[in-house]
């Protein structure tokens, strides 16, 4: 019945939706803490809200099949062409439309262990065989993953920061990584979580799009712009690559509300300095309790950190649960050891820090 691969695909696993857990423990919703899917703790932008407010009137109508405005603020704000974005339902949408588009049953396609689920989802999906490189300390091992790569090998999956372990690759050797790799093999460059990243050494892919043009570089709303709800990502690649995507995928793959939102975020400025000092701090909050309790965890460049609780960690999982307290068991990515846990409000941190320490005294 379905493509090969895909019977043996198992489902993206999101976090437990609050409601759930809110009923299961008969709480109100509101004492329930979610740090399960690296969601912007600080609520949308309310410029962002006021534009999806207005969006409102026009509901009847199709969305801009091009999100002309969407793409032109982003041309500005990141000195490329409109013509080299697309636009997708998330940036998730993006990445499997680069699938479908450049790889097909006979290919192979690379990507590092521990990496974004998402990623051998759409290998799958596609028929495609998977080749995840071993990580090193966790995180992507750049140059064996230029090894893995064959006459077969159509794209590269690079996330950097990679999700679930926070783990970044500086720009040089990620310039010189893409200097490694052939013309013809594509290099999918996902920055979900580059806003967090402040330094200014810090790896900027846009950047390298005008020697590489085998680069795509794939961005998101959905973290520190705070619109996850809204499912709006974009690439960035060459004008070449961007047509063929467009043509791709779904005309209408981003909401009317979306457009506007996302269009009206990129002028709050402030909302993504506060999204950026409050996830220093958040992760500051975070692992000097993992310290103090004698607990090891991967420094990580996003808004979630990967701690290790040991084998009983689905126990601890369960106990936090039973304290109102949501996060993300990471055993499907071959981490049985640990818990990913996003970065909430100082009060949400402290909450699942003494839920925490809780769980794990009776975890013995
Ligand atoms: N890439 C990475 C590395 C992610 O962690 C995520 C979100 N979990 C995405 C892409 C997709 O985000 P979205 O579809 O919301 O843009």
């Amino acid at each position: 019945l379905a493509v090969k691969g895909v019977q043996a695909l198992s489902p993206y696993q999101p976090g437990k939706p609050i409601s759930e857990l809110a009923r299961e423990l008969g709480l109100d919703s509101s004492e329930i803490v979610k740090l399960a899917s690296n969601e912007n703790p600080l609520g949308p932008s309310k410029k962002a809200i006021a534009a999806a407010e207005s969006a409102l009137t026009d509901l009847c109508l199709y969305p801009d099949g091009n999100g002309f405005d969407l793409k032109q603020k982003l041309s500005t704000r990141l000195g490329v062409g409109a013509d080299q974005i697309t636009l997708g339902n998330g940036s998730n949408d993006v990445l499997e439309v680069i699938a479908r588009c450049f790889a097909g049953a006979d290919s192979e396609i690379v990507f590092s262990q521990y990496a974004f689920a998402v990623y051998p989802l759409v290998t799958q999906a596609i028929g495609a065989k998977a080749v995840a490189v071993p990580a090193r300390a966790w995180g992507h091992d750049l140059d064996a993953m230029a090894a893995a790569v064959t006459e077969h090998t159509r794209l590269v999956f690079v996330a950097n920061p990679n999700n679930p372990t926070g783990t970044v690759n500086s720009s040089s050797a990620i310039e010189a990584f893409l200097g490694k790799i052939p013309e013809d093999v594509l290099v999918v460059l996902d920055e979900a979580y580059c806003e967090y990243m402040v330094g200014e050494e810090d790896p900027d892919g846009v950047s390298l799009l005008t020697r590489f043009p085998n680069l795509i570089v794939c961005r998101t709303f959905s973290k520190a712009w705070g619109l996850a709800a809204l499912r709006v990502g974009y690439s960035v690649s060459s004008p070449a690559i961007a047509d063929i995507l467009n043509r791709v995928r779904q005309p209408f793959n981003v909401s009317s509300v979306a457009l506007a939102a996302a269009t009206a975020v990129l002028d709050d400025e402030d909302y993504l300095q506060r999204s950026r000092e409050a996830n220093t701090s958040g992760l500051k909050q975070l692992e000097l309790a993992f310290d103090q309790m004698g607990l090891r965890y991967i420094p990580s460049s996003g808004n979630f950190v990967a701690v290790e609780v040991g084998p009983q960690a689905m126990d601890v999982y369960q106990a936090l649960l039973a304290h109102g307290v949501i996060v993300r068991p990471v055993a499907g990515y071959g981490m049985p050891n640990h818990l990913r846990v996003s970065v909430g409000l100082p009060e949400q941190n402290e909450q699942f820090i003494d839920a925490l320490s809780k769980a794990l005294a009776a975890a013995g």
